[in-house]
């Protein structure tokens, strides 16, 4: 799952992107509003983090026109500010929850989860295919029964290979997917990655669902 942080704290900033991605997820930051507007807008995300106090356009105005453009992407605030009435504020203008600086990693993470899990219209909770399954939010991937011990990153390449499933997908698009997004496409790294993938979560077991299209890049499925 892809998450964008507009916050313009450096440190904060970091801080979360490090948390989110020890926990699995892909995390995105921008420093500020018109930056953090372009992104939310303009690539896909299943949450975003959104501080109220930024330069430029404010954390109102960047959730003003993420819902003005029809974007339902789930938003959490994320801000210094208590009083009631901004909390209201950020709710009438389609955050999903409100969170006040200093928070704890650990409530974030599960005020996302509450988030991610009711949402509407969101990608499933759990994929499968074959005797895989993943569970999205618990950032677990099962595999005959067996748990498999996947570091973040390769479990956000066996989710995205997961998700879609028969499709053939580029090493540039994996590069861009699971590495950040300004990833220099070395796709070695994709090679790299998919071999140790490979031996955790396919070699063990007798039916092969990670394949190689040679001059295009991989596809997970069931031959
Ligand atoms: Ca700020």
């Amino acid at each position: 799952m892809r998450i964008l942080i507009i916050e313009d704290e450096q440190k904060t900033a970091a801080y979360l992107q490090k948390g989110l991605t020890e926990s699995g997820f892909i995390a995105d930051i921008a420093h500020e509003g018109g930056e953090g507007l372009f992104l939310a807008t303009t690539r896909e995300y299943d949450l975003v983090i959104l501080d109220v106090m930024l330069p430029g356009q404010d954390g109102w105005s960047v959730i003003t026109r993420i819902r003005q453009n029809k974007i339902q992407t789930p938003v959490i605030f994320l801000t210094a500010r208590d009083a009631v009435h901004d909390r209201v504020k950020g709710l009438e203008l389609g955050a999903d929850d409100y969170l006040v600086k200093p928070f704890s990693f650990s409530e974030l993470l599960a005020r996302m989860r509450a988030i991610l899990r009711r949402g509407p219209n969101r990608q499933p909770e759990m994929l499968g295919i074959a005797d895989l399954e993943i569970n999205l939010l618990k950032h677990k991937a099962i595999r005959g029964g067996q748990l498999l011990d996947l570091t973040p990153k390769e479990f956000a390449l066996l989710s995205l290979m997961t998700q879609r499933a028969g499709e053939v997908l580029s090493r540039t698009l994996i590069a861009e997917q699971v590495w950040d997004m300004n990833f220099d496409s070395d796709t070695n790294v994709v090679d790299v990655a998919i071999r140790r993938l490979r031996r955790k979560a396919d070699d063990p077991f007798e039916r092969k669902l990670i394949h190689t299209v040679r001059g295009v890049g991989y596809v997970l499925e069931e031959r």
